[in-house]
């Protein structure tokens, strides 16, 4: 369906997608299958957010390469997978859960760290397996429990979009997001800064997602080709 097969990966690509894009908005150059080359071509144009989907891979790229990148994880996290990021990880976008929450918080004591977070909400009309709905995102945000964990630091939200060429579609989905981001920060967090992030957007929809309010984009094949698998 879409396909980047004309993106031709090169320093004066990657330069002028990066420089295509609002200077307020986050670009996390999604680098999972691709090779620790191919990032350090997109390092060293100056770009240091980049994100991995799966936490064996994202571990093993942060030991080779240089200690300025900025992590992210963007894939979903189990439990007890934690402990292997918690260290460095920048920024998990893909809490789904209260136990997930309480699990980063306990490794982030133990790294003497703050660690940021997302929480994934499902906007999807397909059937995919991650993210909160409305319901269960105000839950967690209601419970006293969130309030004994001094070592997350809540962000935003995240959210992936139906995979369709129905751009009116996909634009609704943003648009039912950014409101519920604009809920939850007002209605839980008293309309502070610290609670600022929407991560929408990847390499099809990201444009629109900007335009709905996204301060995030999570952008793979357009910036560095197509992937062979995943
Ligand atoms: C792979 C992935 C992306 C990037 O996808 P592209 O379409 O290649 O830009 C963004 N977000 C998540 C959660 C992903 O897994």
């Amino acid at each position: 369906m879409r396909k980047y097969s004309g993106v031709k990966f090169s320093e004066n690509h990657i330069k002028s997608f990066l420089a295509s894009v609002p200077k307020e908005v986050k670009v996390v150059a999604v680098s999972k299958t691709k090779p620790v080359e191919d990032i350090l071509t997109v390092y060293d144009t100056g770009h240091k957010i980049f994100g991995e989907n799966r936490v064996q891979e994202l571990t093993g790229k942060f030991e080779i390469l240089p200690r300025d990148i900025e992590w992210h994880l963007i894939g979903h996290l189990q439990s007890n997978k934690v402990k292997h990021i918690a260290h460095f990880v920048h920024l998990i976008h893909s809490v789904d859960s209260m136990k997930l929450l309480v699990a980063i918080n306990h490794e982030a004591v133990k790294a003497k760290r703050i660690i940021d977070v997302l929480f994934q909400v499902y906007i999807a009309r397909e059937e995919t397996k991650f993210g909160l709905d409305k319901q269960e995102l105000v839950e967690i945000l209601s419970s006293p429990e969130i309030h004994t964990l001094e070592n997350v630091r809540i962000r935003g939200l995240m959210g992936i979009a139906t995979f369709t060429e129905d751009m009116s579609q996909i634009r609704s989905e943003f648009g039912t997001l950014k409101k519920l981001f604009d809920f939850c920060k007002q209605n839980f967090f008293g309309n502070s800064d610290t609670f600022s992030e929407l991560s929408m957007g990847m390499s099809g929809d990201y444009k629109i997602a900007i335009e709905e309010g996204a301060t995030i984009i999570r952008v793979g094949s357009l910036l560095f080709g197509e992937r062979n698998y995943l």
